[in-house]
């Protein structure tokens, strides 16, 4: 990060002219061994190109490009010329600002120059006598407070202070005006009530520029005694402009406002209400910028000359940003806009302006005066979508947010599923009344059934309706719910107390339980329930849809018919929790924690989700759609390519190999992941497994599994994980007590070396059937090393009887301990396997599912690298060797962080192989290690993340 500081002045300078004070710079440069001597050649080149005057008695002199090999080290430099130099044959300037930038980091000095430009310094800069107070000058602009259009949303589903805040937190965060910890400053208390309903909060970390958001909720909401319907959440630091932010307060406070806010229905009018920007309604058009060290000056110079030819206004904004004049420099220059970024151009209606859309674009697109290399995203759109010869392509902003959790585009009419409430009267008058209705009630449930039977083409789900009409056909059943009618129950109350009484006894049948059939009966339970108390059926739409659920589980997941659903949108969940996890499994694209509001989402209306990004938008325009198809096509054969060379090994352009594995958790996923290239299953979730049975499976059945395992990997090696039962786990057969933490209770190895006789028979299961094939058997949740003894000597014993010839056997490493300890285990173990899910869970404090916090738990935070990098130098100093099981090791930004730190294998769902090996085969290794070296220096994930870009 370049900054501004008073002891980089250099005052009291002397130049009879331009070359004489570029030779001045060249020697401070030099003395304070940021450039050699040979730089000047570059400052020279880059001002006969055009000069770098920029206002105000200001230039910015810096080198070539091609320069930069004459840059030591990155810095800024100020030159006091008090006398004046002529900089570019009219202007002259007093202050000149010299950068030697490795990479682009002058557009941050840019950004700090232009906020100063805003105001008029040409007499402040020129009569400065100190290094301070060109500092001053400089920096001590106030932040102007942003308050825009697109910061206003309303007619907002909120249930609680906590959705007001997530509302106002994301709409700041979307513009980049506040980073991800924003929301953690939003403390109720200290909210305060402006007017009846109008509140406002304020916080003042995590800001990057003073700004205001206005969440309007489409009804009022009982808070603190009162109601609040619209909150207004400021985003402050110590740069706040005072007087801007106490004009926008003198507007809130006046009485009608209360009222008009009430009245205003649209984010332009309240933008008009409270002196906000609007977006001007003009004609548009935008590009993606593809100049690689950004929208610097010269660039920009160009387009200035190019807009000023035209007499209309002309404006431009980044990224949805807010607009700025396309006809001034210093504006221009103060976006920063880097490669990459959006540029959205408007121009004034009925002017000229409206033709230099089309040649802004194409000015743009050629690179503005520099050579570009066109942006991937429009190289794909041209050539394979074959759109009219334009790199050009629309944004459509999503506007909501959620957690990523399952690759991929999807849209579709939303089918809402919320908790159901049924209400009904315990006690009826007639009995031959409550028994007509209940006799209808289940007719209409079977044949609704039997019609889902006729459409159903899975064999599974088939099967799943099958046992429902056995279940309404029990005998038993109708039989006990009779005698409770002739108590004098209401058919409903019969019913459902009916119901809940067999689901609960069969919960409690413990490992006889067939688990999923409870849940079956609760599902058939509430659907005649639904009409008994005319509760109308959510109905599934007809064509693919968007689920949209409070949390989906594991279970639920593996029991959807992935044909009919499009998405997953949900309230709770973290991008590592199980749920999400399956989903991956099913190459179902999903968001997730996206909060309680989207239970509130109406059915059948269309819902477009982005699985890569989190971002969701109910009702979305045809244009967002039809970029969502576009965007999905881009992906597809991006997919299809890579598939190609699936069954190539991954090997980066400096001949270092890694090996490549899937996670599986169904047996039957074996073969698929052969076939989509894997070259090991690098963890079977035998959990998962084991949830695919009724019952538990006993010994026999698991040998089963396994050598159907073994066998579709045709020699390939299999790492196989015990019982990693617990956490969000629970099976419903090996029932454990209800704990307050389940996190942090009984929990994989901690839960099976208590059940010994249980892990026994799964390790001679998996004895038996390997047949001396390369198996790996791991134990989940290690964090004390007399853990690992203890299921080692279980698995000695078994070997005594079981001997077994390609066994190799390790640990995860999920829990801190463990891998704060691998200088020692790494001397008993064959190797490790780190579950980057559970080790970033537990590292960082923060449940992998919790709603709010589990985005911030991000694997690639430095404290997980570290560990990671501990963990790879100690196996390998004992030669053992180490592989990663958990979500990142499919993430594209970790894959060189991960390969860079030394690990041996990445193991990851089926669906991502053939990607990551494609991106393998684009790393360089010797790049990678110094990527990971740098990165293990960061101060945060967010860092980490900039740094993998
Ligand atoms: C992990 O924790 O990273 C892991 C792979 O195990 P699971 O996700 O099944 O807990
Ligand atoms: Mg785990």
């Amino acid at each position: 990060m370049l900054v501004l500081e008073p002891q980089h002045v250099h005052m009291h300078q002397h130049a009879g002219d331009k070359a004489e004070a570029l030779q001045c710079l060249i020697n401070i440069l030099v003395e304070d061994q940021l450039v050699t001597a040979e730089y000047l050649s570059g400052l020279e080149a880059r001002e006969k190109q055009s000069a770098t005057y920029l206002g105000q008695g200001i230039a910015i002199p810096h080198g070539t490009p091609q320069s930069r090999e004459f840059i030591l080290n990155t810095g800024v430099r100020l030159a006091h010329f008090p006398d004046g130099v002529v900089w570019d044959g009219e202007n002259v300037i007093y202050l000149a600002v010299v950068i030697a930038a490795k990479s682009d980091e002058h557009l941050q000095v840019l950004q700090i120059l232009t906020r100063a430009l805003s105001k008029d310094v040409h007499e402040l800069v020129k009569s400065a006598t100190t290094a301070e107070q060109i500092i001053e000058i400089l920096q001590a602009q106030p932040q102007s407070l942003v308050l825009h259009e697109n910061l206003i949303q309303t007619d907002t589903q909120v249930d609680d202070i906590e959705d007001f805040f997530w509302n106002a937190s994301k709409l700041l965060k979307q513009q980049k005006l506040v980073e991800p910890g924003f929301i953690s400053q939003l403390n109720p208390k200290n909210t305060i009530q402006i007017q009846d309903d109008l509140w406002s909060i304020s916080g003042s970390g995590y800001v990057k520029q003073p700004a205001v958001s206005i969440v309007k909720a489409n009804q009022p909401l009982a808070f603190q005694g009162s109601t609040i319907k619209t909150l207004i959440c400021i985003a402050e630091n110590e740069q706040l402009d005072t007087q801007q932010f106490n004009r926008l307060m003198d507007v809130l406070f006046q009485p009608q406002v209360q009222q008009q806010l009430d009245d205003e229905q649209s984010s332009n009018q309240i933008a008009k209400l409270v002196g906000a920007e609007t977006i001007p309604d003009w004609p548009s058009r935008n590009i993606l910028l593809a100049n690689a060290h950004g929208l610097h000056a010269r660039p920009a110079t160009q387009l200035v000359n190019l807009t000023k030819t035209f007499s209309g206004d002309l404006q431009v904004s980044v990224d949805g940003g807010s607009f700025v004049s396309a006809k001034s420099l210093t504006k221009l220059l103060s976006l920063g806009c880097q490669r990459g970024q959006r540029l959205t151009f408007i121009a004034e209606p009925d002017t000229d302006a409206i033709l230099a859309l089309d040649q802004i674009v194409e000015a743009v697109r050629d690179g503005l005066g520099e050579e570009v290399e066109p942006i991937e995203e429009n190289l794909f759109l041209n050539s394979v979508l074959d759109q009219d010869n334009s790199a050009e392509t629309e944004q459509y902003e999503i506007t909501h947010c959620g957690i990523a959790a399952s690759s991929g585009l999807a849209f579709g009419p939303a089918h809402v599923i919320k908790p159901k409430k049924f209400n009904y009267d315990r006690y009826a008058g007639s009995l031959k009344e409550e028994k007509e209705k209940l006799e209808i009630a289940i007719r209409t449930v079977k044949n609704t059934i039997h019609q889902y039977i006729s459409k159903s083409a899975s064999k599974d789900i088939k099967q799943i309706f099958l046992a429902h009409l056995e279940m309404l056909d029990d005998p038993d059943l109708i039989q006990q719910v009779h005698l409770a009618l002739n108590h004098n129950l209401s058919a409903a109350a019969a019913w459902h107390e009916h119901i809940e009484k067999a689901a609960k006894a069969q919960e409690g049948l413990k490992d006889k339980l067939l688990a999923e059939r409870a849940a079956d009966l609760r599902d058939i339970g509430d659907k005649v329930l639904a009409i008994l108390c005319n509760e109308p059926e959510v109905e599934e739409p007809e064509q693919p849809y968007i689920l949209i659920m409070h949390d989906v589980g594991p279970s639920d997941v593996a029991r959807l018919n992935k044909d009919r659903v499009a998405g997953i949108l949900t309230s709770i969940g973290g991008a590592s929790a199980h749920s999400a996890i399956v989903a991956r499994a099913l190459g179902i694209p999903a968001v997730v924690g996206a909060g309680d509001a989207v239970l509130n989402i109406d059915s059948h209306a269309v819902v477009l989700i982005n699985g890569d990004t989190g971002e969701f938008e109910v009702n979305p325009s045809p244009e967002q759609i039809e970029h969502a198809i576009r965007e999905r096509e881009v992906q597809r054969l991006r997919r299809e390519e890579a598939e190609k060379s699936a069954h190539e090994p991954a090997i980066t352009t400096d001949q270092h190999q890694i090996e490549i594995a899937a996670n599986v958790g169904k047996i039957v996923d074996t073969a698929k992941a052969v076939q989509n290239g894997a070259e090991a299953i690098g963890l079977l979730r035998t959990e998962l497994v084991f949830m695919s049975h009724n019952s538990a499976p006993d010994e026999l059945a698991q040998e089963k599994d396994y050598r159907h395992v073994l066998d579709a990997l045709e020699g390939r090696p299999l790492v196989v994980r015990t019982l990693d039962v617990g956490g969000d786990k629970p099976l419903p057969y090996l029932p454990i007590a209800a704990e307050e933490n389940p996190f942090l209770g009984l929990r994989g190895i901690r839960l099976t070396l208590r059940k010994p006789t249980l892990l026994r028979q799964q390790l001679i299961a998996l004895l038996k059937s390997a047949d001396n094939r390369p198996l790996r058997i791991m134990f989940p949740m290690v964090g004390r090393v007399e853990e690992w003894r203890a299921a080692k000597g279980i698995l000695d014993e078994v070997l005594e009887q079981y001997p077994c010839e390609n066994l190799e056997v390790g640990i995860m490493i999920e829990v801190p301990s463990a891998a704060l300890l691998t200088p020692i285990l790494a001397k008993e173990v064959d190797f490790f396997s780190i579950g980057t899910n559970d080790l970033t869970q537990y590292t960082m404090a923060i449940d992998r599912g919790h709603p709010i916090l589990s985005a911030e738990a991000d694997g690639l935070h430095p404290s997980i690298l570290l560990l990671i990098d501990q963990t790879v130098r100690a196996a390998h100093a004992n030669n053992k060797w180490v592989g990663i099981c958990g979500e990142l090791a499919a993430d594209p930004k970790a894959v060189p962080i991960l390969m860079g730190l030394g690990v041996d294998e990445l193991s990851m769902s089926i669906s991502s192989i053939p990607l990551v090996k494609a991106q393998v085969r684009h790393l360089n290794y010797a790049e990678c290690q110094k990527l990971a070296h740098k990165a293990l220096l960061c101060d945060s994930a967010t860092a980490v993340r900039e740094l993998a870009e």
